[in-house]
């Protein structure tokens, strides 16, 4: 009999829960009103897309006339970057933000250079960690936004948010926050933190693919994104998505009912997954900071490997991981975190990420750790590198 397949990649997306799909199909079907129209059907949309945004807001901590839904994480990075530089532009072009975003947040900056604004890329220390003192430092009469991911998608690295969020409060500067990876991970109290913006997406925990919100604290002032019709308040405007929606709220109610017992299971197949790897396969380190890291997240260099190779064998034994860099896009260029926190360009090519997710069990680590070794070993006997290395021992 075959094996079943091992998914690790719950970084990248995870699958639909049965609970999420099931509240969503009757919006498909049987409730397809347009939910901003005044009939029955619409108002049946409507008290759905409601719903949802209430079950986003208690999530966060946030009053329901504080969400906003989007396409995407990625959209509502783009939207709460360029729709906070729009709105203050007179009062000041200068962002900052951290040199391991992820793209949505990186490439908006820089489009937002080539119109005139002035952006600080912080450096982050060897743990992938931003300093909030870097942070104050930065601030100046001109800086209208800091823009910190809450945990990273790469190397799982958690962010001193609430410390940032207490000088951006003190300071007078919006704090937006990129937390897709946060979302059922971590507890988040946007008053408690003091964040004035944040992003997420559906897919990562287990909600449908296409689905995002941003977060907006009452009055702070931001243009909208998509112009045309009055859905969301007049601030994104398009017929609502209204099963995705629905979807969203149901997996972010879910995915935040119990976050201290869901983490605990996951810690324990991380840590194992760490500790056998760098007990067990030499010449290998461990990328991101080992306590202030996502419950799911383990991110591995191994020296004298190509990623690639890695995780084509990986995949040959039915294991789906990641090399939590470009490399997958098909991009030869080395992850921006891996070389942020000082990694050489070959190792960081030599690295692999594995998220673990709901379905995944300590058998599943032990299977990961047993292909690994023989993996390892194999690629490693063709390398000339590793040939010299040993020589030498
Ligand atoms: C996945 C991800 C995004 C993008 O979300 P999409 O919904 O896929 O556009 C943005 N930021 C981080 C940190 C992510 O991990």
């Amino acid at each position: 009999m075959a094996e079943k397949r091992i998914y690790v990649d719950h970084s990248a997306t995870t699958p639909l829960k049965p609970e999420v799909l099931d509240a969503m199909l009757p919006y498909f079907t049987e409730y397809f009103g347009n939910a901003s129209t005044v009939y029955a059907e619409g108002r049946e949309t409507k008290k759905a897309v409601n719903l949802a945004r209430e079950q986003v807001a208690k999530a966060i901590g946030a009053d329901v006339k504080e969400i906003f839904f989007t396409g995407s994480g990625t959209e509502a990075d783009n939207w709460a970057i360029r729709g906070i530089a729009k709105a203050l532009r007179h009062k000041g072009n200068h962002i900052i933000t951290s040199s391991v975003e992820h793209h949505a947040v990186l490439h908006t900056c820089q489009e937002l250079e080539k119109d005139g604004f002035e952006v600080t890329y912080l450096p982050v220390d060897e743990f992938g960690m931003v300093s909030p003192k870097d942070v104050e430092n930065a601030i100046k009469d001109e800086t209208i936004l800091v823009t910190i991911m809450m945990a990273n998608n790469e190397i799982g690295t958690i962010m001193p948010i609430e410390e940032i969020g207490r000088i951006t409060k003190e300071k007078g500067v919006l704090l937006h926050t990129d937390a897709v990876q946060a979302i059922g991970m971590i507890e988040i109290d946007v008053n408690k933190m003091n964040i004035d913006l944040l992003s997420m997406t559906g897919h990562k925990f287990y909600g449908p693919k296409g689905s995002g919100a941003l977060f907006v604290r009452k009055g702070v002032k931001i243009a909208p994104f998509i112009t045309g019709g009055a859905q969301e308040r007049n601030k994104r405007a398009g017929t609502e998505n209204v099963a995705a929606i629905v979807g969203l709220g149901k997996a972010i109610e879910l995915a935040t009912a119990d976050i201290a017992s869901h983490t605990e299971k996951l810690k324990a197949m991380r840590d194992r997954l760490i500790d056998r790897i760098l007990e067990e396969i030499p010449y290998t380190r461990l990328n991101g900071h080992r306590t202030e890291r996502l419950a799911s997240n383990s991110n591995i260099s191994f020296e004298f490997i190509e990623g690639e190779s890695l995780l084509l064998m990986l995949d040959m034994q039915g294991i789906s991981a990641s090399s939590g860099s470009a490399c997958t896009s098909g991009s030869l260029d080395p992850s921006h975190v891996l070389l942020a926190i000082g990694l050489k360009h070959e190792i960081a090519h030599g690295s692999l990420r594995v998220s673990f997710g709901d379905s995944n069990t300590m058998e599943d680590v032990d299977r990961i750790v047993e292909a690994l070794k023989t993996i390892v070993a194999r690629l490693r006997e063709m390398s000339p590198l590793y040939e010299a290395v040993k020589k030498s021992e």
